[in-house]
């Protein structure tokens, strides 16, 4: 379940395409364990995939800014080890490197080409 909306950049026609939920590519949760295993989700979450049996896993799609202006809409995981403490992937900005905080789908985003507004061009609902 989860819903998103793209914007288009009124100044250079940038796409920006942004969602959150579940399900939004695959709710295969071995793929992810496999993907954790090879490092997508950071070497901390690939050493706890690696060394733990006992552990449930729970991927997740969430809206991501950045101090720069950047949005990006990307899954992360979230890795729960019986008796400690819960580990949660993050995610760094393509454009800056900077660690993107969480938020939700904004209502007006700037642009993060040229900083320009953005218009709702298509919203989407999946399940
Ligand atoms: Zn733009
Ligand atoms: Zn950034």
């Amino acid at each position: 379940m989860g819903n998103g909306i793209d914007f288009k950049c009124r100044g250079c026609g940038h796409i920006l395409k942004l969602g959150e939920g579940y399900g939004f590519m695959s709710c295969d949760e071995r793929m992810h364990r496999t993907d954790a295993l090879n490092g997508v989700y950071g070497e901390t979450a690939r050493r706890i995939m690696a060394e733990e049996e006992d552990i449930q896993t729970l991927w997740k799609v969430h809206v991501y800014h950045c101090t720069c202006g950047n949005y990006r809409s990307e899954g992360n995981i979230t890795i729960y080890r019986p008796g400690k403490r819960t580990y949660t992937s993050f995610v760094r900005c393509e454009l800056c490197g900077r660690r993107m905080r969480r938020t939700c789908l904004p209502r007006d985003p700037k642009c993060p080409k040229c900083g320009d507004i953005m218009d709702e061009c298509d919203i989407i609902l999946w399940d």
